[in-house]
């Protein structure tokens, strides 16, 4: 029987289906798996569940392919944790788990936006805190929503799904990336503009690229400068996609009046990050697709994908598909 290790605990449902094709080994630990862990399982199984956690590095996947490691399932749609080039040119395709996630990431994305720009958590730590004023015309305003202006950094699957979301709330969308895409232009009524017009021009500016060596670090001070001192920011992409210390100095500056995020770089985040005493930051855990429905699509998307990849057939969703053109 084939062996598969699994990075971390997951739904009992999904284990029972890779227990019916392999002999299962699971991380036991309440914490993610350890590059030394993952170096002592690639020499002696067949296939890896893994989480965006896990540092699947060059030297893990040249170790699998020089035993008997054929796929890498990954529970995530970014694989930004794994070498991806490495993986490929050692012949392992690597799973992941699109589209599934969409509206349950955008639904947080949209969340964090609404609760930042209306102050929702400052007016709760009022309440909780005994320190509800009486009712006045100044107290804890925030920025409309309705009507305003959207800039989506990254139009794909998550950025479509936001404006999607846009369109109900009467809003213009503008959008960049890399290339254009004029269907989604025409579905949602999306302007196609410079990252600089974006910045400059939306009131509220959502990340939506994938991490990728161009998208590391793409906004820092320079790009928090360009921001309108209104501009609300979120971050549901990956934490390092942005420069946290230029971050807190924007906001320490007045350049953007708020900022909701659901990835920092590192996770979890420090606990003595300035953010964290930031009123008009709003964070949460990496937790943008953590509805139980969603979450437990992304164990079964990967759990196939496993299963087809231990059996030598092509992975239903393969984030490196050259992997099947390249092998010899
Ligand atoms: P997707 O459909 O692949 O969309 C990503 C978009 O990013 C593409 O349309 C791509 O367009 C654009 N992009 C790439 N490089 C760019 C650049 N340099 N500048 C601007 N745009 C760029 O991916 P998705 O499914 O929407 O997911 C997006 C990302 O969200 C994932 O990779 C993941 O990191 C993150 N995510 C986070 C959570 C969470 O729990 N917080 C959940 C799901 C996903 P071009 O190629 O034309 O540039």
């Amino acid at each position: 029987m084939k062996k598969v290790f699994v990075t971390r605990k997951i739904f009992s449902e999904a284990l029972e289906r890779i227990s019916s094709f392999a002999e299962l080994a699971v991380w036991p630990e309440d914490f993610p798996v350890t590059h030394k862990a993952l170096l002592a399982q690639a020499v002696q199984v067949d296939g890896m569940l893994t989480m965006l956690t896990d540092p699947i590095d060059a030297a893990v996947i040249q170790l699998g392919r020089e035993h008997s490691l054929k796929v890498i399932s990954q529970v995530a749609v970014g694989f930004d944790n794994i070498d991806i080039n490495a993986a490929t040119l050692a012949s392992i395709p690597v799973g992941n788990t699109p589209g599934v996630l969409t509206e349950t990431t955008a639904d947080l994305a949209w969340t964090l936006m609404m609760t930042a720009a209306r102050r929702v958590t400052e007016g709760f730590d009022e309440v909780r805190r005994g320190t509800w004023r009486p009712y006045a015309l100044d107290t804890l305003c925030g920025a409309d929503i309705y009507g305003a202006t959207l800039g989506l950094v990254g139009f794909g699957r998550i950025g479509q799904a936001m404006a999607a979301r846009a369109c109900g709330f009467n809003m213009r969308v503008l959008y960049t990336q890399r290339s254009r895409d004029l269907e989604a232009e025409k579905k949602y009524n999306a302007t196609y503009v410079s990252l600089e017009d974006l910045l400059k021009e939306s009131d509220f500016i959502s990340l939506h690229a994938y991490l990728s060596p161009e998208t590391r670090g793409m906004i820092g001070a320079q790009q928090f400068a360009m921001m309108k001192p209104t501009a609300v920011f979120v971050n549901t992409a990956r934490g390092a996609m942005i420069d946290s210390a230029a971050l807190v100095a924007a906001l320490q500056n007045g350049k953007l009046a708020a900022v909701g995020l659901d990835v920092f770089d590192p996770e979890p985040i420090p606990a003595d990050s300035p953010l964290l005493k930031m009123p008009q930051v709003v964070i949460t855990p990496h937790i943008g697709s953590a509805s139980l429905q969603t979450r437990k699509r992304m164990a079964s998307m990967a759990v196939e994908n496993l299963e087809a990849g231990l059996a030598g057939k092509p992975l239903p969703h393969c984030a490196n598909p050259a992997v099947y053109t390249s092998r010899k």
